[in-house]
């Protein structure tokens, strides 16, 4: 038995910004992603995957090192990862995987920043473009011609034709889309054309109800989306509630064609696995850094720990271990990547990784004292978006977050602190995370559990309270 077929292949396609709630194996109302619907048919739909931090750089940097945040020190979009730690690519080279990764990398570039342990990388700088992008190929710069997505599909698929066939590979292939500012393949322009994009439930939310976090929150569609983002000026003699729906079509269509590329490009890596017979014996995942508002509460972007920009898609399929069709709603989060990557190759996890190897799960299995709460920090105070710094713990039911509102003296934060607040969300009985019932007498018994939940998990994860002055 050759060693191909004795470990696992690892094809682990991540995109950028890509919403669960856009995706019709999770019941998208609003588009159709047959190829990655493949994925979840062939495999298990991971219905309550998080992540720990809800922006790029830092979930990207949890990925790879199967640790927090402040562990890994990427905490913020000006953070680079120190290429010296530990990650699981490095892990699985030194156990003769062939290793890849090609596309957004976003963990910074140069001296230790430059991506290490991969045979080959050609990684976008910072966040890259749409069209003819500039790549680094292994330090040096080139530039592609075409639409960034294909590129970096055409990349993956070169790369594993002219792998070394009685090795393993793990192929990182990661695309740039969706991020802003969604600019989509021409060829894909005529999709949507003719049709309205149904709003979301929480379209129109005046933000009451809640702390003054999501009230102060920069990212509503009627007001902070920019020209570059709309491409096309707003037409005159529009009402108020006329040019926010204007801007909200002009906005999820250009996210749709971006999402529709990947989803062709998915089906052009599928079929190759296909066609050399390496379907059975290659765990392919799709998931995305973290989630994304899509016209919910009226806004794009992410960065909050409410529930559309807390979730990750994420479907895997290996057919060896993963029987076709099936679901998973335990919980795992990005932390937990890299430690199952190793479990499937029979590589030890290292003890500092933190997150917990859910093969059990795959296989159909529940162990024993799994995760029944995650914790969350968001760290960029006041920064771009203007999202207020905050952390909290999600149960199967209920969330609990603090928003502490102090950059703390962190890279890519602002040093403007503001009173610290709370919420809290009852997830059976205000889905939509409405209304906080945060010191509502009904629920101060929850409540109460949650703060020492809260404080269990912060201690666990060895990360440190805010303790106001
Ligand atoms: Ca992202």
């Amino acid at each position: 038995m050759s060693d191909q077929t004795q470990r696992p292949n690892i094809l682990f396609i991540m995109s950028d910004d890509h919403a669960s709630h856009a995706i019709s194996a999770y019941g998208s109302q609003i588009n159709q992603t047959p190829n990655i619907d493949r994925i979840a048919e062939g495999g298990m739909r991971f219905n309550n995957c998080f992540c720990t931090n809800s922006i790029c750089t830092p979930s990207r940097a949890t990925i790879l090192t199967g640790t927090h945040n402040h562990v890994n020190n990427v905490t913020t979009l000006s953070s680079r990862l120190d290429g010296r730690l530990t990650t699981f690519p490095k892990l699985l080279q030194a156990e003769r995987y062939q290793t890849a990764i090609v596309g957004k990398w976003h963990l910074g570039h140069g001296g230790h920043a430059d991506p290490t342990g991969f045979d080959y990388w050609n990684v976008l700088p910072g966040q890259g473009l749409y069209h003819d992008p500039e790549m680094i190929d292994m330090g040096e710069k080139r530039v592609f011609p075409g639409y960034t997505t294909d590129i970096i599909t055409d990349l993956s698929l070169d790369w594993l034709k002219a792998r070394d066939t009685d090795r393993p590979f793990m192929l990182m292939s990661h695309h740039k889309a969706p991020h802003r500012p969604w600019d989509p393949d021409e060829k894909l322009m005529h999709l949507y054309e003719d049709i309205d994009i149904p709003e979301p439930e929480t379209f129109n939310d005046d933000y009451s109800n809640r702390a003054s976090a999501a009230r102060e929150a920069k990212m509503r569609i009627d007001r902070d989306m920019t020209p570059r983002d709309l491409k096309f000026p707003v037409p005159e003699g529009l009402t108020a509630e006329e040019e926010k729906k204007w801007k909200y079509q002009r906005y999820i269509k250009d996210y749709l064609r971006c999402v529709a590329s990947i989803d062709n490009n998915i089906g052009r890596l599928l079929d190759y696995l296909d066609q050399e017979g390496l379907a059975e014996n290659t765990i392919v995942v799709y998931t995305s850094d973290q989630g994304f508002f899509l016209g919910d509460h009226g806004w794009y972007d992410k960065r909050f720990m409410y529930e559309e920009s807390l979730r990750m898609p994420y479907v895997m399929r290996y057919p060896r271990e993963i029987e076709a069709g099936t679901i998973n709603d335990d919980m795992i989060l990005n932390l937990d990547f890299a430690p199952t990557f190793l479990d499937c190759a029979g590589v030890d996890t290292p003890n500092e990784m933190q997150g917990t190897s859910f093969r059990p799960l795959m296989r159909g299995g529940l162990p024993q004292g799994w995760r029944t709460s995650m914790y969350y920090r968001y760290w960029m105070h006041l920064a771009h978006h203007n999202v207020y710094a905050h952390y909290g713990v999600r149960t199967h039911r209920y969330k609990l977050i603090y928003y502490y509102a102090d950059g703390l003296d962190t890279p890519g934060s602002a040093d403007d602190p503001r009173p610290p607040e709370w919420e809290m969300f009852d997830l059976e009985k205000d889905p939509c995370e409405m209304n906080s019932v945060y010191d509502d007498p009904a629920y101060a018994q929850i409540q109460a559990e949650l703060t020492v939940e809260l404080d269990r998990l912060q201690a666990e994860a060895g990360d440190q309270p805010y303790i106001v002055e």
